[in-house]
């Protein structure tokens, strides 16, 4: 583990109250360096939303520690949290409704943000202007949410987060309600951003699709990390998604070319994949 890492998250134990208590985070360890783009992805319920919900100090945890930049995250302290929120962590949400001012345009959605931290106007415009030439969206500046895809949506909300610029934005499923190709390019711009801006990504995701643009996906289960997916062992590897679907080895569709179908015949443990043509 790296002491340098700028999102440490140490044996995080999250148990919510009730009859019987919810054991949500079991001891769960991450780090994420600065200028990293990281998937995390796991199945429904297993605790990705209460983790980012801690990251952002939104939610306090029952045990353990996390720290961003340094700083001590304490989802207990109200005042930090607004601070940390304004200033270190840009959140992207699940749907535009909760990411954006229906009756404000996409410049104003996004410079929104930085009304809250005294920036004077003038330089809040024109840095929103320039967010959302970054994100592919600079002919748009004036439409409204309803006047915008889904995918031009999450465009103008990633440029919202990154108002203030955090050090880390923590986005919680913003693909969940695009289809494959909108989702690429909200997923590619990550990376884009990343490359522009030097910010750090978490991205939550149920689909295995965005391991094609993060440096590193981590499988999360039962309230802890279970597992993780580098570039390299991606390319590697077939992998079996939460779902049961495969990703193909990159040697193998470089030898084959990417089939219209593919046919898998089990031999005893192993499975034998060909391609139709
Ligand atoms: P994911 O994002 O992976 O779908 P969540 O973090 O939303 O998972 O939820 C994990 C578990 O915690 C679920 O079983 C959920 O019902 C439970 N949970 C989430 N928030 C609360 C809460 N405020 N009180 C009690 N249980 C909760």
């Amino acid at each position: 583990m790296s002491s340098a890492a700028l999102v440490e998250v140490r044996d995080l134990v999250k148990v919510y109250a009730g009859e019987p208590p919810t054991t949500v985070l079991r001891g769960l360890d991450l780090d994420v360096d600065a200028a990293e783009v990281v998937g995390l992805i796991g199945p429904s319920g297993c605790g990705k939303s209460t983790l980012l919900r801690i990251l952002a100090g939104r939610e306090s945890a029952t045990a353990g520690s996390v720290h961003i930049g340094g700083t001590r995250v304490d989802g207990d302290d109200d005042a930090a949290g607004v601070r940390l929120r304004r200033h270190t962590v840009g959140i992207v949400r699940q749907g535009a409704d909760l990411n954006l001012v229906s009756h404000l345009d996409a410049l104003a959605n996004v410079a929104l943000g930085a009304d809250f931290v005294g920036t004077n106007r003038r330089r809040s415009t024109e840095r929103a202007a320039h967010l959302l030439d970054l994100v592919g969206l600079a002919d748009r500046t004036t439409a409204k949410p309803a006047e915008l895809s889904g995918g031009q949506q999450q465009r103008v909300a990633i440029a919202a987060a990154l108002i203030n610029e955090p050090a880390v934005v923590l986005a919680d499923e913003p693909t969940s309600a695009l289809d494959r190709r909108s989702s690429d390019q909200v997923w590619g711009l990550f990376d884009h951003i990343r490359g522009q801006l030097g910010t750090t990504v978490l991205v939550v995701s149920h689909e295995m699709a965005l391991a094609d643009h993060v440096d590193r996906v981590l499988q999360m289960a039962d309230g802890a990390i279970a597992g993780e997916h580098s570039a390299a062992n991606l390319d590697g590897s077939t992998v079996v998604d939460q779902r049961g679907r495969i990703r193909l080895p990159a040697d193998w569709l470089a030898d084959r070319g990417t089939p219209e179908s593919v046919r898998i015949d089990r031999d005893g443990d192993d499975l034998i994949i060909r391609g139709d043509g």
